[in-house]
């Protein structure tokens, strides 16, 4: 029986995660880490047993040991928790569903201890994908991707050789807003942005796809995960959201995934590589779909995109503030403090005045945080 942790275990992808482990019955939950939401991991304790839990502070911690004072169970809080969650001996599998940066550093522990990654934290490959491929290599820990997207290539990559491979083909849904102007979208509503055409995902990460920064993320990441430069990473508009990533070899020939957008077939391949299980998601009915349509991203307009390649292309700390930034202003719209397109300003404001560093170490990388959370405070 296999034995997983999971970090952010009450979010959308943590949830789902545990909904493939109660599905299948034969993985064990160790670990849980949760935020806020302490109800409901509650619920997730009586169900799943685990022997250590998470909370993000004390308070959270006092509230769950309240709940379930029955139950013989280690509650710890804050971020050395999140690492001992990360960490507990019996876990063979982590799965990283934490939204944000504070996913780095229990992420890095878990490799030093051995531990396979179920990555579902974008900023880990964004941030320190120059330490973390490299220190997964040297502790023999295998990364399986979980985002839909990266989960397709690896499985199009299945038995194929990587110096074989022309480029890869990331698809994207193009968000809600796909075919506006710049000047449509000046007035764009939080409401607006959260009406995600396909997927049904938190809030952080639907805001993300309205704007492609998580597209850029995306090809950020997927340059570090497949080992590819990323002018060798080309996004391709899928607005039916059937096609989940493609990936074009030397000879022309093109592998694609399809499917229908349900995260937990991601999820489960990422915890039975290299098998496949039953999942009763709704199959693709190709007669009722009847086309599958592509268009060329409108990198103008989202211009997170076009900053994604920048930043992946200068390297160094630069896509630490792209991300940094991002997440900050993100949270300032959804708290309806700032407006739709200081999003991709803010971006860009960062990555033009953060000092830059090459090849960053981890202390770098938050301080970067750090400065640019600072510059977007007394800016906006
Ligand atoms: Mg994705």
């Amino acid at each position: 029986m296999k034995s997983v942790s999971i970090l952010g275990s009450t979010g959308s992808i943590g949830t789902q995660t545990l909904d493939v482990i109660r599905i299948n019955k034969d993985i064990k939950v160790v670990a849980l880490a949760a935020g806020t939401r302490i109800k409901e991991l509650a619920e997730q304790v009586r169900e799943f047993k685990p022997e250590l839990v998470c909370t993000a502070t004390e308070e959270g911690a006092k509230e769950l040991a309240a709940l379930v004072p029955d139950m013989q169970i280690k509650i710890v809080y804050g971020k050395d928790g999140l690492i001992e969650a990360a960490t507990v001996k019996e876990a063979q599998i982590v799965v990283t569903a934490v939204v944000g940066m504070m996913g780095i550093v229990p992420t890095i522990e878990a490799i030093k201890a051995g531990k396979d990654i179920a990555l579902a934290n974008k900023e880990t490959l964004v941030t320190a994908g120059h330490i973390i491929m490299k220190l997964a290599k040297e502790c023999g820990v295998n990364i399986y991707p979980v985002d839909s997207e990266h989960s397709a290539i690896f499985q199009c990559l299945n038995g194929e050789n990587k110096r074989e491979v022309r480029k890869l083909l990331l698809t994207a849904s193009g968000g809600p807003f796909r075919g506006r102007t710049v000047e449509q979208l000046a007035d764009v509503t939080l409401e607006d942005a959260l009406k995600h055409p396909n997927w049904a995902m938190g809030k952080k990460i639907t805001i993300d796809s309205s704007t492609m920064v998580n597209k850029g993320l995306e090809v950020m990441e997927a340059q570090w995960l497949f080992d590819v430069p990323v002018d060798r990473v080309q996004v391709v508009v899928q607005p039916q959201s059937i096609i989940h990533s493609m990936v074009e070899f030397v000879d022309g020939g093109i592998m694609a995934q399809l499917g229908s957008p349900d995260m937990r077939l991601p999820i489960q391949y990422a915890l039975y590589y290299p098998h496949r299980r039953e999942l009763n998601s709704e199959p693709v009915d190709f007669f009722k779909l009847g086309k599958i349509t592509f268009e060329e991203p409108d990198m103008e307009t989202f211009k997170g995109l076009k900053l994604a390649y920048m930043a992946a292309r200068k390297g160094g700390n630069i896509p630490t503030a792209y991300n940094a930034a991002n997440e900050l202003a993100v949270s300032k719209f959804l708290n309806r403090k700032i407006k739709y397109l200081d999003i991709p300003e803010s971006i860009e404001y960062a990555m033009d005045n953060i000092s830059y560093l090459d090849n960053p170490d981890v202390n770098q990388i938050l301080s970067t945080e750090a400065t640019v959370y600072e510059m977007i405070e007394s800016r906006w």
